[in-house]
């Protein structure tokens, strides 16, 4: 039989035909006019992708835990105060990623599957004491997605530059960087963006811009210095050649593909998607009596969910018995309740299909596993809870 899966894991998900027939095409010279052209209409794309008229794109070559240092590093200079906001395993990088860039970092840290309440994040603003607040929008750990609409309000009230982790987010969840106030919005290609790994992407406010250029003290990373990557930006836009480090070319000409894409269904339409495919997803999990790790339903993400395995399954059981089914899950990843249950990417190019075959695919591995339930009852919630939509 053909070796054949669908990857329904949180990143890296499937990706268009297109945009990997861009990314086999022969390789340009990063200098080459097409690929200017193609590198300047990506930065303006990220602006309306972003929703941020007013930011500044930035694309470099890295994973988006580059991303997250980019952001880092230029906005911290040695002993600047920072406010983690933690909901998971990447709120936890951010503070150890600021510590090593010689911030005082305060971390924020909620229970497992819970928010960091808004009024505590207002309390710790309210000292005066910070210069920047992190944030992941969705923690791929746990699934649980923090109101970010709200966070961006406050970090405006309270002075504080805002840096949110939207790796698990952007271009899947309603994001609006501009109507929002946030400051830093950053994530990486692999994810809702639908390109394969290998870009970090961010744009930033003028705040940040600004707060930026009035540093004092030379940023610590060279690769990461926005010094090094802001006449590139600026250049590639103006449609200029330019060099400082060699752009992931054939990644840069996918990425375009895939912008043009996002954009062509509308970003309005794209969340509304994103919403609606993940509150079937979650209707038939719950048919399927099984719960979720982020326990306030309104914390839930659209862009992934964790599943709590039922009493008596096992990852060493049910997973291997999905894939067979040809689908591909991902297992737990927060070490503390790291056996207790997987996780389902539903993000980017994601289509009922794909939901309908995931959901398919679980009944017959918890069937493996021993798990009785009336079968049929998941993949018919899904197309029940879409007929029952109101949107
Ligand atoms: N933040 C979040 C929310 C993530 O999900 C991930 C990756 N899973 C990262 C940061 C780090 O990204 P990368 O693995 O591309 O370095």
């Amino acid at each position: 039989m053909k070796d054949r899966s669908l990857l329904m894991i949180p990143g890296p998900i499937e990706f268009e035909p297109e945009v990997l027939q861009a990314l086999g095409a022969p390789t340009a010279s990063h200098v080459a006019p097409n690929f200017i052209d193609a590198f300047g209409r990506c930065l303006e794309n990220m602006r309306d992708v972003w929703l941020a008229p007013e930011g500044q794109p930035f694309i470099v070559a890295g994973s988006g835990t580059l991303a997250m240092e980019l952001a880092g590093a230029n906005l911290i200079e040695p002993g600047d105060r920072a406010l983690v906001v933690s909901t998971g395993v990447f709120g936890d990088r951010y503070e150890d990623l600021l510590t090593r860039h010689g911030a005082d970092v305060t971390v924020l840290r909620a229970p497992i599957g819970q928010i960091v309440e808004l009024n505590a994040v207002e309390e710790a603003l309210k000292s005066g004491e910070y210069k920047v607040l992190t944030v992941t929008h969705v923690d791929t750990s746990t699934a649980v997605r923090m109101p970010l609409r709200e966070i961006g309000a406050l970090a405006q009230r309270y002075g504080v530059l805002s840096i949110v982790d939207g790796v698990c987010s952007v271009a899947g969840e309603e994001i609006r960087q501009g109507e929002w106030g946030l400051d830093v919005v950053l994530t990486a290609s692999q994810k809702a963006i639908g390109v394969p790994p290998g870009l970090a992407l961010l744009v930033a406010s003028p705040r940040a811009m600004e707060a930026f250029a009035s540093r004092s003290t030379t940023v610590r990373s060279y690769y990461a210095d926005w010094d090094k990557w802001l006449p590139i930006m600026r250049a590639y836009e103006a449609r200029k050649p330019s060099y400082f480090g060699t752009p992931a070319v054939n990644l840069v000409a996918a990425l375009d593909v895939s912008l043009r894409q996002i954009l062509a269904e509308g970003m309005s339409e794209r969340f509304v998607r994103h919403q609606r495919l993940a509150s079937a997803f979650r209707a038939a999990i719950e048919a399927l009596r099984m719960g979720f790790v982020a326990t306030d339903p309104k914390d839930r993400a659209n862009t992934l969910t964790a599943c709590r395995y039922p009493d008596g399954v096992v990852a060493s059981d049910l997973l291997p018995a999905i894939k067979k089914a040809g689908v591909i899950v991902a297992g737990g990843l927060h070490p503390e309740i790291k056996t207790e249950y997987f996780r389902v990417g539903h993000m980017g190019a994601v289509r009922l299909g794909d939901v309908l075959a995931t959901v398919g695919a679980i009944e017959s591995g918890l069937r493996h596993a021993g798990y009785s339930f009336e079968a049929g009852i998941g993949v018919a919630t899904v197309m029940k809870s879409l007929a029952d939509q109101k949107v």
